[in-house]
């Protein structure tokens, strides 16, 4: 390389560079904004695919009180697409994807942490969870009958039950377990040992902690 090609060549490499992230950060869709993969967004709005069973939009939940104003799931952008990716390979199979909690705002972790101060079942709000990253979501399946399937404990239940690694369960709840499971971490997620509801995506770990409002309609 001649010494004037040099500082072209990696001038050319820089906004290549540029110019890939930028489209690994955007999503188009017909007659949709783009917008960036770390946006919040309605899950609602980009499939209809999924049962909602938002527990803290009701006060059938540990804190025995309804902490969201509306069922909604809002999570970033980026995490709706693999969640719907893996609900997707669960359609195949006859089933669905159950949600019990999506993105979750700061002031109730604090709330939360309050009432269960177990780093096991709730993580410190001085951390956040990924919960509040818009990155982690708690979830079962349904099958094609709309029946629940048996993973062996409610949700939130504060146990070792609850545990992947218990192991004094039944073979179909050990197998519903592990299949959820393996979908999930085809699709970027990560399981989270104590509780077989919860994933995280992988490259959302890292997000900032959010404490917003989203609205109902
Ligand atoms: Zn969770």
């Amino acid at each position: 390389m001649t010494p004037f090609t040099k500082p072209l060549f990696f001038l050319i490499s820089f906004f290549w560079i540029v110019s890939s992230s930028a489209q690994h950060e955007t999503y188009s869709n017909e007659g949709r904004q783009e917008i960036s993969d770390t946006t919040f967004v309605n899950l609602r709005d980009y499939s209809n695919d999924f049962i909602y069973d938002m527990k803290y939009a009701t006060e059938d939940n540990f804190l025995k009180a309804k902490v969201y104003d509306c069922a909604e799931c809002l999570l970033r952008l980026k995490t709706v697409k693999a969640l719907i990716a893996a609900n997707n390979d669960f359609n195949k199979k006859g089933y669905k994807i159950k949600l019990y909690d999506c993105y979750r705002p700061l002031s109730i972790q604090k709330k939360m942490w309050e009432i269960v101060s177990n780093p096991e079942y709730v993580a410190d709000p001085k951390k956040g969870s990924i919960h509040n990253r818009g990155g982690a979501v708690d979830i079962s399946l349904v099958d094609i009958n709309g029946k629940e399937v048996d993973m062996g404990t409610p949700f939130d239940f504060f146990g070792i039950r609850a545990s992947h690694n218990y192991t004094m369960l039944s073979n179909e709840v050990k197998s519903n377990r592990k299949y959820l499971k393996k979908i999930m971490i085809k699709n970027g997620f990560n399981s989270f040992d104590s509780e077989w509801w919860h994933y995280n995506l992988k490259a959302g770990l890292k997000d900032n902690v959010s404490n917003q409002k989203w609205k109902c309609n």
